[in-house]
């Protein structure tokens, strides 16, 4: 059996059937059906916050943040993250300027930010990487400072509480995505929070083509709805997220205790962040270190993953720029295996073969 880097959560069978045959009566597959209400509603109160809509996916969710924001011109981003962040800013007609990360968080280094802030610069775009808090707080004051929007590309940060509250509940967007492959999942799905009504009724609006009413278009707009089938998923998932946390903490936590003593470096989490331990990234001293270990993993049927590499900066359609710490860190940064229904014993295996062979030099 193959260990793979991530595997989807998969609820009860027979709880997905029920809904499966409510969705059958009502003949009522997609375009804002009960599911789809009842996921917006249970998801506003996990996550205690006051805006929230429900969409086809995390990347279309960051398209309509920027266009409901009405950027234009620079946003400031991290070249550390998938390239979703990015290809929207681009998609969107925006420029990407690239602002290193801190080498330890690997979050967007906010006290970089003030000095790549131009007269064409609307917004900042940052990601949670890997569920860990942005400094949302220093972000938030640059913001103010110079009149920017602030976007959180959140798609890793279900579950993660800042301050005691959900960290999707920061900037004038957040967005999320519940690919199959999150804590969180929908099978696809993503949701795009925000604490102003108005903006979220312009990205209501986007979402279902424009419209404003049957006959009326308010803007101009996508399809980034989602089906009843989707909102069902999520409905059965939803009530596992505590034990899916729980597990995923114990299972971190074993990775850590068994590779505390070895020449890899962890994610240093943010002060005042509840994390979800959504990924278990592990940084090798070299690139040439780390290729040789997963060459010996994948050797034993254990599939880790480069995860975030390249360097965003590198994407052919982004203008040249640095970040030499970024740039170096996805060169030597992988994220272990890690889901609901792997075992203990799985990951003392995963560790015992990582201190083999680093051992061995
Ligand atoms: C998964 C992911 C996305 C894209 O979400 P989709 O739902 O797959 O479109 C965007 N940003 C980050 C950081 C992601 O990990």
């Amino acid at each position: 059996m193959n260990i793979t880097v991530t595997k989807p959560f998969m609820p009860p069978y027979s709880d997905f059937k029920n809904y499966l045959e409510g969705i059958w009566s009502r003949e009522w597959l997609t375009n804002n059906g009960p599911l789809l209400n009842e996921l917006e509603i249970k998801l506003k109160e996990h996550l205690d916050v006051d805006h929230l809509l429900f969409l086809c996916n995390g990347t279309v969710a960051i398209q309509i943040a920027i266009r409901a924001l009405d950027l234009v011109g620079e946003i400031i981003t991290t070249p550390f993250s998938y390239v979703a962040t990015t290809s929207s800013i681009v998609w969107e007609r925006c420029d990407p300027v690239m602002v290193d990360i801190c080498p330890d968080t690997l979050n967007i280094d906010a006290s970089k930010i003030e000095q790549a802030i131009t007269e064409k610069t609307t917004a900042i775009l940052a990601t949670h990487v890997f569920g860990n808090s942005c400094d949302v707080d220093a972000i938030h004051a640059i913001a103010e400072k110079h009149n920017l929007k602030v976007i959180y590309d959140a798609a890793h940060a279900f579950g993660t509480l800042y301050k005691g509250k959900s960290l999707l509940a920061y900037g004038d967007v957040s967005t999320c995505s519940f690919h199959s492959t999150k804590l969180f999942h929908t099978v696809e799905g993503g949701a795009v929070i925000s604490p102003h009504a108005s903006v979220l009724k312009q990205m209501a609006m986007m979402r279902n083509f424009g419209h404003s009413s049957a006959t009326e278009f308010g803007s101009v707009g996508i399809n980034g709805k989602n089906s009843e089938f989707h909102a069902a998923m999520g409905l059965c998932n939803l009530k596992h997220v505590p034990d899916i946390l729980s597990v995923r903490r114990t299972l971190s936590e074993r990775y850590k205790s068994n590779l505390e003593d070895l020449p890899i470096q962890f994610q240093k989490i943010q002060a005042k962040t509840e994390y979800n331990y959504a990924y278990f990234p592990v940084i090798f001293e070299s690139e040439a270190k780390m290729l040789k270990l997963v060459e010996f993993l994948n050797l034993h049927s254990i599939f880790p993953r480069r995860y975030f590499y390249p360097s965003l900066t590198k994407l052919p359609y982004v203008y040249e720029q640095s970040a030499p710490i970024a740039e170096d860190i996805s060169r030597r940064i992988i994220c272990l295996p890690l889901y609901h229904t792997l075992s203990i014993e799985e990951v003392d295996m995963i560790c015992r073969f990582i201190k083999q062979e680093l051992s061995c030099e």
